[in-house]
């Protein structure tokens, strides 16, 4: 057996569908970011990226409209969809990520439609939570909008 035999298949998207992909991997870490970068870049409490140091990403369609956006002088970076904005699939050539150590494909757990096998191994950063992450699982849930 070799090891891309232990590789399974995700399918993924952005928002407006332009963008399709297929990955093959075997997922190393699934890290909840929650430094103040990814809350921007997110719009959210947090960023949520898989890394795979020996992923395989095949773009199916859109490849133009990925855009990619590095903070200067600094190891975040992001890629994205130029039409509707989504976060996309990225290849790390180096250290350029907080949460990445060795280089690999970072995936954020968002835009995948194949289900994922694993729960996120750890939230990091997170002496740069939001003053109001805290205590999430504890108020009110509606399955929809709330009546
Ligand atoms: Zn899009
Ligand atoms: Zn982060």
């Amino acid at each position: 057996m070799t090891q891309d035999a232990h590789k399974q298949r995700y399918e993924g998207r952005c928002l407006c569908g332009s963008v399709s992909f297929v990955i093959e991997a075997v997922f190393d870490g699934f890290f909840l970011c929650h430094c103040s970068h990814c809350r921007k870049g997110s719009g959210s409490a947090h960023a949520s990226n898989l890394f795979s140091s020996t992923a395989t990403l095949t773009w199916l369609s859109g490849e133009e409209l990925v855009s990619h956006y590095q903070i200067p002088n600094s190891r975040h970076a992001r890629n994205f969809c130029k039409q509707c904005g989504s976060p996309l699939p990225r290849i790390v050539r180096a250290k350029d990520d907080e949460a990445e150590t060795d280089g690999g494909l970072v995936v954020p757990a968002g835009c995948l439609d194949t289900p994922l096998p694993l729960l996120p191994t750890a939230h990091i950063f997170t002496g740069s939570r939001a003053d109001w992450d805290h205590e999430l699982e504890t108020i009110p849930q509606f399955e929809d909008f709330p009546r």
